[in-house]
């Protein structure tokens, strides 16, 4: 018995559609690989980070994992850090997570589910940190959601921090870290604002976790951009 036929059905579909926009496509990208960015994301299923940008197989590098977690000991997260800087010289590492992340609530309520527990022991740690501003918001989704927004932060400052990341500063490389979030609310991802390329000290990531402390004064300020560039 086949398994999961129509999983393969939907491959040769899809790999068929491919070949008729672009014949060459699969000949070309058969070569060697080039992209421009590292996605370090999420695992979960609704944020798949090459059709969330827009972007065809060879032009995206991704790194998932549950909460979208950098740790400064994961061999798996860093090699492919390391890979992506060293080897195929990527311009823009994106940690990008998204609102409503189980993860990141079940790290907000303590929940018990296993070994995953000691993973999400890192997301709880940011809670901790920032405990006061979490506990000023009265529901529990606004907790989340910026549990959500400070956990990026927090792995935008882990990346900075990695050997691999300073090292590549420090020749001189050109090599900037964004810090996303998806919202799968509306399918729309939002620029946290904090961009690091050259090595930072700890303050650059606390101004932006404060402006995360008051979401509608950031909120107007961005409304009055726009308005400001709509005039
Ligand atoms: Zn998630």
């Amino acid at each position: 018995m086949r398994l999961l036929h129509h999983l393969f059905e939907n491959n040769r579909a899809w790999a068929a559609e491919m070949t008729r926009q672009d014949p060459e496509f699969f000949r070309r990208t058969a070569g060697e690989q080039d992209p421009h960015y590292l996605w370090v994301g999420c695992s979960d299923s609704r944020v798949p980070a090459n059709e969330i940008v827009g972007l065809p197989p060879g032009e995206l590098l991704v790194h998932r994992n549950v909460a979208n977690v950098v740790v400064h000991t994961d061999l798996n997260c860093l090699s492919v850090i390391q890979f992506a800087v060293e080897v195929l010289h990527i311009r823009h590492l994106i940690v990008c997570g998204h609102y409503g992340c189980g993860g990141v609530r079940a790290a907000l309520r303590d929940d018990r589910l296993g070994l995953i527990d000691n993973w999400l022991r890192h997301v709880q740690d940011v809670r901790w940190k920032y405990r006061e501003q979490l506990d000023a918001l009265t529901s529990e989704r606004e907790r989340v959601d910026r549990l959500c927004e400070l956990n990026v932060i927090e792995q935008v400052a882990n990346v900075s921090q990695t050997t691999v990341v300073r090292d590549a500063w420090a020749r001189g490389q050109e090599l900037a870290v964004h810090g996303w979030i998806y919202d799968l609310r509306e399918g729309m991802l939002r620029d946290l604002d904090i961009c690091v390329s050259a090595a930072a000290e700890p303050p650059t990531f606390d101004e932006a976790a404060a402006v995360r402390a008051d979401g509608a004064r950031a909120g107007r300020r961005r409304a009055d951009m726009v308005s400001d560039r709509a005039v």
